[in-house]
């Protein structure tokens, strides 16, 4: 498959799963627009490994996915940049955990924001010239945590169920005008938020790093594996490829059988 002549805008790729989205459709030849916090000389190094790899051309946008009107300018320069956005991978987010009665307020909207309005935001902007050309592809990262809870993840799995249902209203609104939109749900990912997490579990529980692997962090994963980054852009690939023009409005699941359950 080849997405040459396409652009893919994929939020919160300056890291993790959506730096590996962000380079498996530079691979089939897609233009990209990174975007996510982190220091300038590797979000940079990032951009230009993009372009030298695989010969597509990327820009980098630093909008913030908690200011719709930064949200809002991201799309109109891509749009310029590259004469359309034809892929749109809303990923970027991010996490905090505690008993509801002492989640902050303000970390509570921040996560609303990032992990679920933003995607209305940039939909909202990036629609209007998918239909007009008739062929779109909206991923959402979406997570396990948008079909079931875990306790003191209030936020988050709020933000991941609204995610899911966004997704699905946008699948029917669009579903005449060759756009799908899809969510893609992760359990455990092995990305370096994880990995530096198992050191200080070790000691704090005073376990091995099979413990901490096995016990703690794959405890809800029946294979006892965790989910990698390129298994996860893959999918996302997938999506975008004709062969996947039927799935729409999906929640497809790449968690290990976590949700099995
Ligand atoms: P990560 O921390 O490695 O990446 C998150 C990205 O979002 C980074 O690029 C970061 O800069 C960006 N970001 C954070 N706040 C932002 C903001 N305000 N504006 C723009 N960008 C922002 O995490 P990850 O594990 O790669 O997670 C990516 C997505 O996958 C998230 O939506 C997360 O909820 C979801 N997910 C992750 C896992 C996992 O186990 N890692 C599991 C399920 C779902």
């Amino acid at each position: 498959m080849s997405l040459a002549a396409k652009t893919a805008v994929v939020t919160g790729s300056t890291s993790g799963i959506g730096l590996a989205i962000a380079r498996a459709f530079a691979k089939e030849g897609a233009n990209i627009v990174i975007n996510g916090f982190g220091d300038a000389a590797t979000i940079e190094a990032d951009r230009a490994a993009l372009e030298k790899e695989f010969g597509v051309k990327a820009i980098y946008d630093s909008a913030d996915m908690s200011k719709p009107e930064e949200i809002t300018a991201m799309i109109a320069n891509a749009e310029k940049t590259f004469g359309s956005v034809d892929i749109l991978v809303n990923n970027a987010g991010i996490q905090f955990v505690s008993p509801i009665e002492d989640f902050p307020p303000e970390k509570f909207e921040q996560i609303i924001a990032i992990n679920l309005a933003s995607a209305f935001y940039t939909i909202r902007a990036a629609v209007l010239g998918m239909k007009a050309r008739k062929w779109g592809r909206i991923i959402n990262t979406a997570s396990a945590h948008s079909l079931v809870a875990s306790p003191f993840k209030s936020a988050y799995v709020t933000a991941k169920h609204g995610l899911a249902g966004l997704t699905k209203t946008v699948a029917l609104e669009l579903a005449t005008f060759g756009i799908t939109a899809n969510c893609i749900s992760p359990g455990y990912v092995w990305t370096p938020l994880v990995e530096k997490q198992i050191p200080d579990t070790m000691k704090a529980r005073n376990m091995t790093k099979e413990q901490v692997m096995n016990d703690v962090l794959l405890a809800a994963q029946p294979t006892k594996q965790f989910v990698t980054v390129d298994e996860l852009a893959a999918l996302a690939v997938f999506l975008a490829s004709d062969s996947a023009k039927q799935i729409t409005g999906a929640n497809i699941s790449m968690d290990g059988g976590w949700t099995a359950a």
